[in-house]
């Protein structure tokens, strides 16, 4: 009988975090496995930055960069390097014992002596098809104010923000530097935001709310031309012009599948040593915006990713599997703290 050998690191995720992570790990010579998911609604390999059009705020592309061009790169500079890539979701991880066990939708399950989790987060959609369509061809349409408000597309133009959370919030007071007005559209009379954010919104000259208002239907081919808009009393519709729709109304982080095996935040975020990657479970590294709910950027994404293949490469080292030439600086013990007990990595 054939014995398969444990994997000295699986990769779970196909953003930027989970490519960087596979390209200093390719070059570490630990021969990393990728698992990249699978097309399920708006999500799927590649990651975020699948939906979006021009990045202009990745440094090296001056010219920017497309989101799908972005991802493409990278993969591709991971494979370049030896990575081997499985187009599957991981559905299950045992990360009680070792090797870890990893099981993938389809295939069978693997073995891996570490595992970078780096699925990130989902900005959550209205759900309108219209929506959908004129975010993925850069219509007018987007998820991220921070990512895209820049863009000469929406300068002095009457923006709208969908969502009465801190996020939305966020988005809107970034969006005035550029907007001619800002329009918060909430399915509410009040706010979810703290009361600190949504008082520095209502205070804004730039800023008006549609109350008790949900989306019902975006308008237009390509760009955006406007919205409908539904009062949530009194079920009447009206259209709104719009040169671009911001929707801001929270993230769902990829971290159910994990099944509460490593510690996450209150907003189920994977919980990681201050400045570290690691997390709860010794050997398991986490990367991205699944361990992040305030940057969410590529750039941040990559740079954890980096931090987290160099720390499996050195845990790895650590425990006799390969060779890191920083291992002296990998005995310094880090410890998180758990609810249930202090893990000492
Ligand atoms: P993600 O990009 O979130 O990708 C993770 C992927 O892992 C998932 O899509 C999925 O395919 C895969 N996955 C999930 N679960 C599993 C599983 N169980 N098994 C296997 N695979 C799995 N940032 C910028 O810096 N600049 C921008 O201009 C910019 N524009 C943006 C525009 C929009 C519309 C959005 C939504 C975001 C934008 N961002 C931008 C933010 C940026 O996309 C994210 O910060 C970044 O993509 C996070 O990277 P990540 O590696 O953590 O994973
Ligand atoms: P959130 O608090 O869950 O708010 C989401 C908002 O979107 C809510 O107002 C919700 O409406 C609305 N919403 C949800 N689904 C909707 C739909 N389908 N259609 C229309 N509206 C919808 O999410 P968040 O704003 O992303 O914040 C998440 C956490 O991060 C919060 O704890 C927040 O405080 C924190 N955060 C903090 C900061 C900061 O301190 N600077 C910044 C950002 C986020 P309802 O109100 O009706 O539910």
């Amino acid at each position: 009988m054939s014995v398969i050998r444990p994997e000295a690191i699986a990769i779970i995720g196909s953003g930027p975090a989970a490519w960087t992570a596979a390209i200093y790990a390719a070059r570490a010579n630990l021969n990393p496995i990728v698992f990249e998911g699978e097309q399920m609604g708006t999500e799927g390999p590649g990651g975020q930055l699948m939906l979006t059009t021009d990045i202009e705020n990745f440094p090296g592309f001056p010219e920017a960069i497309t989101g799908p061009d972005l991802m493409a790169r990278m993969k591709q500079q991971a494979e370049h390097y030896g990575t081997r890539v499985v187009s599957e979701l991981v559905t299950a991880v045992d990360l009680r014992q070792r090797p870890f066990v990893l099981t993938p939708h389809y295939s069978a399950p693997i073995t891996a002596h570490t595992v970078v989790v780096a699925t990130g987060a989902a900005a959550r959609w209205i759900g309108l098809e219209n929506e959908i369509r004129l975010a993925k061809i850069g219509g007018g349409v987007s998820a991220c104010a921070v990512c895209d408000g820049a863009l000469p597309f929406y300068r002095n133009k009457r923006l709208a923000v969908v969502g009465g959370g801190d996020t939305a919030m966020e988005e809107a007071l970034y969006l005035t530097k550029f907007a001619s007005e800002v329009v918060i559209i909430h399915r509410k009379d009040k706010f979810r935001a703290s009361k600190v954010m949504a008082d520095r919104v209502l205070a804004h000259a730039k800023v008006r709310v549609e109350w008790n208002t949900v989306v019902v239907d975006v308008l237009g081919e390509d760009p955006i031309s406007g919205l409908r808009l539904a009062d949530t009393v009194s079920g009447a519709t009206r259209d709104l012009d719009v040169g671009g729709l911001f929707v801001a109304i929270g993230h769902t982080p990829n971290t159910a599948f994990l099944g509460g095996q490593l510690e996450l935040t209150p907003f189920n975020y994977i919980k990681v040593a201050p400045w570290r990657t690691v997390t709860s479970v010794e050997g398991v590294f986490a990367a991205g915006d699944a361990i992040d709910d305030y940057y969410r950027q590529a750039i941040t994404s990559a740079g954890t990713g980096c931090m987290a293949a160099l720390e499996a490469e050195r845990w790895l080292a650590h425990h006799g599997i390969g060779e890191s030439p920083m291992l002296d600086t990998a005995v310094a013990p880090v410890v998180i703290e758990s609810a249930t007990e202090s893990v000492v990595v």
